[in-house]
């Protein structure tokens, strides 16, 4: 069986580590979590076009 975790897509600007949920959003800073599963912490931030998009998103 496969874990659904997700990770704050926001953790590197709000926190000094990774912040892993089950929810949709961060429960430290309400950010959207997303899926950890298919791109491990590249240092490049990979995150973050995807994070603009999921803000895109929610303001429609
Ligand atoms: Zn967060």
């Amino acid at each position: 069986m496969k874990a659904d975790i997700r990770v704050c897509a926001a953790w590197r600007e709000r926190h000094d580590r990774p912040v892993y949920t089950l929810g949709d959003t961060c429960p430290e800073c309400g950010e959207p979590a997303v899926n950890s599963a298919p791109a491990p912490f590249d240092p490049a931030d990979p995150y973050g076009e995807y994070r603009r998009a999921i803000k895109r998103r929610n303001r429609q």
